[in-house]
């Protein structure tokens, strides 16, 4: 699993950083940062429902 964001779409609303606070984080204006492009196995489930639940549909995920 690959992710990328577009941090210029990010509306700050968390959703990301709370499911999986090991791939997301947020800078001091709330924006996501990516913190693992390629994340762990035992973290794809929970990296797709922040993918489906980010309100502005900007994680992309490539499998
Ligand atoms: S869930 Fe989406 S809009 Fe909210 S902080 Fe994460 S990437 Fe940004």
């Amino acid at each position: 699993m690959r992710v990328s964001v577009d941090p210029d779409r990010c509306v700050s609303a968390g959703q990301c950083v709370m499911l999986a606070p090991d791939v997301f984080d947020q800078d001091d204006d709330g924006i996501v940062t990516l913190l693992q492009a390629e994340p762990p196995a035992e973290l794809h489930t929970v990296v797709r429902q922040t993918a489906s639940l980010c309100p502005v549909r900007l994680i992309q995920i490539t499998e």
